[in-house]
């Protein structure tokens, strides 16, 4: 069935975070209501939208009664319940389909897929008992529900792979190679139902006590590996058959090869600068592929630095960053700044083209604020 939402149809969005926040708002400009559903109430993204559903994940009954109201439905967090889903797309349109969810949710599941469809992994092994550990060191993570650097552990000797394998839940787990990787990219790709697709720039990630820290975009690195990096996030978002958005993160190895470290059916931290560097935000991708609307071209009209503000360390400069012209904040709504939580990001632009390799972003980031925000 072929579905092109008219303005005033209502976009039905599992989860309540900043992701749904900036979904939602973008929802808005194209004239869509949207409904949140979510445990928590006051939530980022009920604060943007008409509608909010407060329910459990797992509340049948509420689910059902959201399925009713919304003319499709999509999600800004993965650690959801797929059966959930599976019940959401029994009622009405779910985009990125349950399916999906459920490759994303799960490493092994994950890595299978991607190595099937040839692509490139850091290579891994699934563990079922401490005894499965045989190559060291490695990066023995746990396959669901891990995320910012939780469920993971750096192992280099058996008595840290023992220790590990009892500290890390649900088992199994997988245990992958290190990379010795130069660089951490990420490219957001959407698609819609006809399979037409746009995908952003890859960007460069660095991240700061496991969590993003700064994205700039473009990605650094010569143009083929650039390419080959589009090429893959399309063929993953193609062979996932993805009505939705995508964000494929990947490890560029000291000799240009790429390997996919994780993929996210949603909208992504990476993807926060297209928010001002582009006419259409990942956002706007988002709801456009799921409300069947077209794609226009992921074009990008600036370079940016992308930079996280996380807990309330981070939060004690949002007053700097106000007062910081070319600095352009965007805050969650979250009331408490508890450590590790992302509440707000700040993006400054650079004329395009001004930012190629490690000098321009060294002068990225000084201009980015002062020395603290850099
Ligand atoms: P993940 O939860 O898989 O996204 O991993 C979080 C971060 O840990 C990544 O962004 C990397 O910086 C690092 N990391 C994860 N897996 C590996 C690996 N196999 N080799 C080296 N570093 C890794």
């Amino acid at each position: 069935m072929t579905l092109l939402l008219p303005p005033g149809a209502t976009i039905g969005i599992v989860g309540g975070g900043q992701l749904g926040r900036m979904s939602a708002i973008a929802a808005a400009r194209l004239g869509f209501c949207s409904h949140i559903f979510t445990p928590e109430a006051g939530s980022p993204a009920s604060q943007v939208s008409g509608t909010t559903t407060v329910a459990e994940y797992t509340d049948h009954d509420a689910l059902t009664r959201f399925a009713a109201a919304v003319d499709v439905v999509t999600f800004e967090f993965e650690n959801l319940p797929a059966a959930s889903l599976d019940l959401l797309a029994s009622l009405k349109p779910v985009h990125p389909g349950p399916e999906i969810l459920r490759i994303s949710q799960d490493r092994l599941l994950e890595k299978s897929f991607l190595n099937d469809i040839g692509i490139a992994t850091a290579p891994w092994t699934a563990i079922q008992t401490a005894a499965d550990i045989s190559t060291l060191p490695g990066i023995l993570k746990t396959t669901r529900l891990g995320y910012d650097g939780k469920g993971q552990a750096l192992v280099r000797t058996p008595a840290e792979a023992q220790a590990a394998f009892e500290a890390l839940n649900p088992k199994p787990l997988v245990l992958e190679g290190l990379v010795d990787f130069h660089s951490e990219i990420s490219v957001v790709v959407a698609r819609n139902q006809s399979g037409a697709m746009a995908s952003f720039d890859p960007v460069e990630n660095r991240h700061k006590n496991h969590i993003l820290d700064i994205t700039m975009a473009p990605a650094p690195l010569p143009l083929d590996v650039l390419a080959e990096a589009t090429r893959l996030a399309r063929h993953i978002a193609e062979s996932l058959n993805l009505i939705g958005l995508l964000a494929v993160e990947m490890f560029v190895t000291s000799t240009g090869t790429l390997l996919v470290n994780e993929i996210a059916p949603r909208p992504h931290n990476s993807g926060h600068w297209t928010l001002d560097a582009c006419p259409a935000s990942q956002f706007e991708m988002h709801i456009r592929a799921v409300a069947g609307l077209p794609l226009p071209p992921a074009t990008r009209h600036s370079d940016a630095v992308m930079k996280n503000l996380v807990g309330p360390r981070d939060m004690e400069l949002w007053p700097a960053i106000l007062a910081t012209p070319g600095l352009i904040p965007h805050h969650y709504g979250k009331a408490e700044a508890r450590e590790g939580r992302k509440m707000a990001h700040f993006t400054r632009l650079f004329p395009r083209g001004s930012l190629p390799g490690e000098f321009g972003i060294a002068a990225a980031l000084r201009l980015a604020g002062n020395a603290d925000l850099a």
